[in-house]
């Protein structure tokens, strides 16, 4: 079988309770190539009675799975890890036809994906809690850390095998069964991804179900998901957040940015040039961490803007699976709503240093130029809202402190970054420079061992890193008297000289 006749073949199929099948459901939509515009397969909308399989599957096999031994639930994991590196070109070829992205950055995000399943693999058996110094003698204090059960994983489309990883490991790791709900842009993708952990773990432990919204919001809702953990958009993440605030369910809420990069004089600017190229552009700007809003040291800003555009013109754009840094936006609406925002800016006053349409040499597929907007002022529309394409808006600053008040004037905190090599400007920026993550001169570096989220709309909670398995655990704290002894020091019954002295 061909390997389009396979992604064809994913069509319309759920993972329900270790079966890969297809759906009962009616209701689908088109699975459409942004680069060729070709319906390459079909989703299902799940259907509610599936979804409620799906949690019933999930209650059981979680059960199955918390009673093995923390070493054989690591053991598994790594074997999961193992197929899905042997699987990389299929999943890479898969998610490039379906999501656009270049072969070799789909290629990337199983290696990415396995390391941090891996890692999870390891972290999870290193402690269950830890013990604390007793407040009564003898007595024995510790805390328990124990799954939440049932959780929800609810997807974006840009890197759906990576983060499914940080959160579906970090999950399985702490105890939980996953249902995930993938993006409907990468739904086939996710589904190939999801066999080696349906051939590993227990029936119904990491099940998949698509769909659109409708779907994921069942799984929000339903009384036996204990957890939810979510990445997307403001929007979507504030109606989940809002759902789980009101059952008291545990979130965790991953959102957008509008990530600020930040170049001082002081930077050796070849470097910070083409580090700027591949934040702005990587992925067809559509990472929650690309650099958003550019500040640049008026010293430096036009050969800054010289350089840069030297390096956007070297980037080749067209089908992920040819010889390119870009593929084309994910869906036809986003780049329209991409577009609609570069026309703003240019309509409040940035000029087109580079790029601004359409390549010529396409009449199919969603592909856009790398753009690089100057004459920018900081309160333009594209300096405060996600324009999650590739766009870099270039605003000069007269000196550091402009740049760190324009950069932290913003609704968004996830990331940041600035390139600089003078130290007092690095030390300021950690403690200054508002975000999950800031990066001085290594933009978008991520390490499976260190946190990764937001702050103010960018979400709430961590993932990756001791935090990413904290957020998948609750914890109970634990007393014990071995001895069984009476606690006279409070029982009753109460000495006489200690009531009130009137
Ligand atoms: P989106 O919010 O449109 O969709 C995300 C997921 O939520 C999809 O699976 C969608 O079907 C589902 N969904 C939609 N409505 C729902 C509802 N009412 N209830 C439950 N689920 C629902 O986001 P997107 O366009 O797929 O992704 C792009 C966004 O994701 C960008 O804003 C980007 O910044 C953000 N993102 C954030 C991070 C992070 O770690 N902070 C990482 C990647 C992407």
């Amino acid at each position: 079988m061909s390997m389009l006749e396979r992604i064809n073949d994913l069509g319309h199929t759920i993972w329900l309770n270790g079966e890969l099948k297809k759906s009962q459901s009616t209701e689908q939509r088109d699975i459409i190539d942004p680069a060729t515009e070709n319906v390459i397969s079909n989703l299902a909308e799940t259907a509610e009675t599936e979804v409620n399989d799906a949690v019933a599957a999930a209650s059981v096999a979680q059960n199955l799975w918390w009673k093995k031994s923390a070493l054989e639930r690591a053991e598994t994991m790594h074997d999961i890890a193992n197929d899905l590196l042997s699987m990389k070109e299929q999943l890479a070829e898969t998610l490039t036809r379906e999501m656009g992205k270049p072969y070799k950055e789909s290629a990337d995000e199983v290696d990415w994906s396995v390391s941090a399943i891996r890692y999870y693999a390891e972290i999870g058996r290193n402690d269950m809690g830890r013990v604390i110094g007793p407040a009564v003698e003898g007595h024995l204090n510790y805390t328990y850390k124990l799954p939440h059960g049932v959780v929800a994983s609810i997807q974006p489309f840009n890197y759906p095998m990576t983060l499914l990883s940080w959160e579906g490991a970090a999950a399985l790791a702490a105890g939980n069964a996953v249902i995930a709900k993938p993006s409907e842009y990468t739904t086939l993708t996710t589904l190939l991804y999801a066999g080696p952990f349906n051939k590993h773990l227990p029936a119904g432990l990491f099940q998949v179900v698509t769909g659109g919204g409708n779907v994921g919001r069942q799984l929000v809702e339903h009384p036996n998901v204990n957890m939810v953990a979510f990445t997307g958009s403001v929007p979507t993440g504030k109606m989940i957040a809002r759902t789980c605030g009101e059952r008291m369910k545990p979130s965790l809420i991953e959102t957008s940015g509008n990530d600020p990069f930040l170049v001082m004089p002081s930077a050796p600017l070849d470097v910070s040039a083409r580090g700027a190229a591949f934040s702005a552009f990587m992925n067809c700007g559509q990472i929650c961490v690309s650099a958003e809003r550019f500040y640049v040291h008026e010293e430096i800003h036009d050969t800054f803007v010289e350089k840069l555009t030297e390096h956007a013109k070297k980037i080749r754009v067209g089908n992920g699976l040819t010889k390119v840094e870009m593929g084309p936006m994910v869906a036809e609406k986003e780049r329209a709503r991409f577009e609609g925002i570069v026309a703003r800016a240019r309509e409040q006053g940035a000029t087109v240093a580079h790029g601004g349409g359409r390549p010529s040499e396409f009449n199919r597929g969603w592909f856009v130029e790398p753009t690089i907007l100057t004459d920018c002022t900081p309160d333009m529309d594209i300096f405060h809202n996600e324009s999650f394409g590739p766009v870099a808006p270039i605003c000069k600053v007269k000196d550091f402190d402009e740049a760190l008040s324009h950069a932290n004037n913003s609704k968004y905190g996830l990331g940041a970054c600035l390139y600089t090599m003078d130290m007092k400007e690095s030390a300021r920026a950690a403690e200054e420079l508002d975000g999950g993550m800031v990066w001085i001169n290594a933009p978008l570096l991520d390490n499976d061992a260190g946190p990764f989220g937001g702050t103010k709309m960018s979400g709430m909670g961590r993932q990756l890193g001791s935090e990413g398995l904290e957020t998948f655990r609750k914890t109970k704290f634990m007393w014990v008297d071995p001895f069984c002894g009476t606690q006279d020091f409070w029982w009753f019954p109460y000495a006489d000289n200690e009531s009130y002295p009137g």
